[in-house]
C-alpha cells in the first residue's frame, strides 16, 4: 500500500559535470518499477541541469534544504517556489548536519516542513537521536519530541515523508540493526496515527538512514514499517546506489 522511496542526498559533492556524470551512472543501471520511487538530491547548483537530465526517466529530483519564505531579502538563502521550478518533487528538512552544523532547532525546521507543502512538494522530515541520547535511553522521546515538534499545526498529508536517521549511523559505516530500525519506525507510525488516524498514518513513508549500503538493505527493507532508505555516502557510487535501488 506504500510504495518505496530510495533517496539519495549527495550532500556537498558534485560540480555540474560531475553531477551529470554520476545520474547518467545511475540512469545507465536501473530499471524503474512500479513499487519504488527512486530519487536524487543534488547540491543546490546542479538541480538544473540534474534535472534536465532525468526529464522522462522516472527518476525524481528533491533539493537537501529550502528556506521557509517564498522570497525576500535573504541572502544567500533558496525559496521553495525556485526548487519547485526547477523540477524538485521533494525536499530534506532537518538533516541532522542542518540541525547540529547550521542550529537548526524543531522550530525552523516545522516552518520548512509548512512552506515545502505550501509549496506543493513533499517534505522529507530527518529525525533521529545522538549516541549519547541513544546511551543513556532517550532514543524514543528524543526522536517522538522531534516527529511532533516538525509538524506541530501541520494537517495531516501522507504528502510527508519522515526518515529516522540516527547520527551515530550517518557517515560512520554503523548501521541500525534492523530491529532498532523496525522498532523505531513503529513509535513514528504511533505518533503519527496521533497526528491524524491509524488510516493515515498507515499511508505515510518511514525512511531509514544512516551508512545504508547494498549489503545491507535488503534485510531494511524486509522490516514492515520501513518504507525505503535515505542514502548518502553511498549514492556517490552508481554501482553501489543501483544495487540499493534494486533491493529485495
Ligand atoms: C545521510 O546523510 O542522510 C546519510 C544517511 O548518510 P550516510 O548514508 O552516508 O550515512
Amino acid at each position: 500500500m506504500r510504495t518505496a522511496l530510495i533517496a539519495g542526498n549527495w550532500k556537498m559533492h558534485t560540480t555540474v559535470s560531475e553531477a551529470l556524470t554520476l545520474v547518467d551512472g545511475v540512469l545507465g543501471r536501473i530499471t524503474l518499477s512500479d513499487d519504488r520511487e527512486v530519487l536524487v538530491c543534488p547540491p543546490f547548483t546542479a538541480l538544473h541541469a540534474v534535472g534536465e537530465r532525468l526529464r522522462g526517466s522516472g527518476l525524481m529530483l528533491g533539493a537537501q534544504d529550502v528556506h521557509h519564505e517564498a522570497k525576500g531579502a535573504y541572502t544567500g538563502a533558496i525559496a521553495p517556489g525556485m526548487l519547485r521550478d526547477v523540477g524538485c518533487r521533494y525536499v530534506i528538512v532537518g538533516h541532522s548536519e542542518r540541525r547540529q552544523i547550521f542550529g537548526e532547532d524543531d522550530a525552523a525546521i516545522n516552518r520548512k516542513v509548512r512552506a515545502v507543502l505550501a509549496a506543493g512538494m513533499r517534505p522529507i522530515l530527518c529525525v533521529g537521536e545522538t549516541i549519547t541520547q541513544r546511551e543513556a535511553g532517550d532514543a524514543a522521546s528524543v526522536v517522538v519530541g522531534q516527529v511532533r515538534a516538525g509538524l506541530a499545526d501541520i494537517a495531516t498529508t501522507d504528502a510527508l515523508v519522515i526518515a529516522y536517521e540516527p547520527v551515530w549511523a550517518i557517515g560512520t559505516g554503523v548501521t541500525a540493526t534492523p530491529s532498532d530500525a523496525q522498532q523505531m519506525h513503529a513509535a513514528i507510525r504511533a505518533v503519527l496515527a496521533e497526528w491524524g488516524t491509524a488510516g493515515d498514518a498507515a499511508r505515510i513513508r518511514l525512511l531509514y538512514g544512516g551508512s545504508v549500503k547494498p549489503d545491507t538493505i535488503d534485510e531494511l527493507m524486509a522490516c514492515p514499517d520501513v518504507d525505503g532508505a535515505l542514502v548518502g555516502g553511498a549514492s556517490l557510487q552508481p554501482e553501489g546506489f543501483a544495487r540499493i535501488v534494486q533491493y529485495r
